[in-house]
């Protein structure tokens, strides 16, 4: 099965979505790889999402990304008598220490160490800003606000500070459990919520120890003054827009989106923009205009991944949403402004092996037009640095490790195959190239090219670039 598609999509799961048939639909659809959100899902329910996924990964024959979202520090309101309450401007309502459900007076804040930090005049904005309370007494284990901004409040939305100095940690004692029971359900990417530093990034790597790849959502003014350090030690990214829009101005969200994405492309980590992007199919089978835009800058961007959030895992069109932004994306790609707009932002290689042979694959595989750059990878490594060239030939994935396959499905175009180790280099490009023919990638008579490390599966050690040409059954000459 392949995808018409470089830019990848991520589909969150939910209630909307917990049933195995809606999954391979998701799947079916376009989603190439599932986002698990750890602040809504118990442990159950998180080990029977990765089970459904790896059956569907088994039946379809196609290797699923699967990245579990920690929490981290967010700071969440309590549930709600009937699920929450409407809020009006001007009307007191309390937090407090109370576990009883909340009200339309009253709510449990479960986060003691900010019921003591708060002061009177502290804004608090609750469900990404939505709405907004403003402190007027302040108790120990108690605060008074008046609503500012009415809406209605419901059962575990968002609170966030932008007044309140809080001194927390990136993995809260919940998130340790969280990442626990993730990495021992074996998920391939665990994001991190609420990062500040590099050091945070460093904290989690200590607790991870490589058996998940990290990825690091920006979400915080913190982080982006910390921007390229925390890039540096991560995996991927996230412009985590829903949060960053609270904690900065919203009318910097865009400028910072393409930081990141500028950013994270010139080191080389996939990058992946959330949040909001067809929030309106939530409720309704279209989005809007604006909404299309949005998906269609993030491609042009060059983003690894578009995200879909709550429009897959809650809302009334989970497939639709997923279809819709399959065919945004494929109609951007389809412009020769696309290729255009990647080639003219391109960095020159480091100075390393793999990145001389990448710049040089892609330039060979251009100027001779051929059908593909297939890439051998241990680690995933190598498959990174040549989508970092954004190459017009698709890129073919080919690991012995069924992980490597799995968390290279997030990367920008990455077609990834599970290839068993093979220790002759001659039988490794007769295998590779049959693989890409059988993928449907290639076909009779194109060339490809084709970049490895020899010997065969030494990580780091890519010095290897060579033209194949695609005979009768996807053999090779
Ligand atoms: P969240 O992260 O959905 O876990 O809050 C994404 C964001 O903040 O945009
Ligand atoms: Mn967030």
């Amino acid at each position: 099965m392949k995808r018409q598609r470089r830019t990848k999509i991520v589909a969150t799961l939910g209630p909307a979505s917990s049933e195995p048939a809606t999954i391979e639909k998701l799947f079916l659809a376009g989603a190439d790889v599932f986002r698990i959100n750890m602040s809504h899902t118990p442990h159950e329910a998180m080990r029977a999402f990765v089970n459904t996924i790896r059956s569907i990964e088994e039946k379809h024959g196609r290797p699923i990304g699967i990245l579990a979202d920690m929490q981290g520090p967010k700071l969440r309101l309590g549930a709600f008598r009937n699920g929450g309450a409407q809020l009006e401007a001007g009307a007191a309502f309390v937090l407090d220490s109370d576990p009883a459900p909340g009200g339309e007076l009253r709510a449990h804040l479960p986060h003691p160490e900010i019921l003591e930090a708060l002061r009177p005049g502290d804004r608090l904005l609750i469900d990404d800003g939505k709405l907004k309370l403003v402190v007027t007494e302040a108790a120990r284990d108690r605060a008074v606000t008046r609503v500012e901004v009415a809406g209605r409040i419901s059962d575990r939305k968002g609170v966030s500070l932008p007044d309140t100095i809080l001194n927390l940690s990136a993995l809260t004692p919940k998130d340790r459990g969280d990442l626990e029971a993730c990495l021992e359900a074996k998920v391939d990417w665990v994001a991190l919520s609420f990062i500040q530093r590099p050091e945070d990034v460093a904290e989690a790597k200590k607790l991870v120890r490589g058996r998940a790849a990290i990825m690091c959502k920006i979400e915080k003014p913190q982080a982006i003054s910390t921007l390229d350090g925390i890039i540096e030690l991560s995996d991927a990214l996230m412009v985590a827009r829903g949060d960053l829009g609270v904690e900065m101005p919203l009318e910097r969200v865009p400028a910072l989106q393409r930081r990141i994405i500028t950013s994270s492309r010139r080191a080389g980590k996939p990058v992946v923009v959330a949040t909001q992007m067809l929030e309106s199919m939530i409720t309704l089978p279209v989005p809007t205009r604006a909404e299309v835009s949005d998906v269609a800058n993030a491609v042009y961007e060059g983003a690894d991944a578009v995200m879909l959030s709550a429009e897959s895992a809650a809302g009334a069109h989970p497939v639709l949403a997923v279809e819709t932004m399959n065919r945004i994306a494929e109609e951007v790609e389809r412009e020769s402004s696309y290729f255009e707009g990647l080639a003219a932002q391109r960095w020159a290689p480091e100075a390393t092996g793999a990145d001389a042979i990448s710049a040089a694959a892609r330039q060979i595989a251009e100027t001779l037009d051929l059908g593909a750059i297939l890439c051998l990878t241990s680690s995933g490594a190598t498959a990174m640095r040549i989508a970092r060239e954004r190459p017009r030939p698709p890129i073919v994935a080919l690991s012995p490790k069924i992980e490597t396959v799995r968390r290279l499905s997030l990367l920008w175009d990455a077609h990834c195959v599970v290839m068993k180790d093979e220790h002759d280099i001659d039988v490794t490009i007769k295998r590779a190239c049959a693989l890409a023919y059988q993928e449907g990638i290639v076909k009779v008579g194109q060339r490809v090219i084709l970049v490895a490390g020899v010997p065969l599966g030494t990580p780091g050690a890519t010095n290897m670039v060579r033209i194949a040409y695609i005979s009768e059954g996807g053999g090779v000459d």
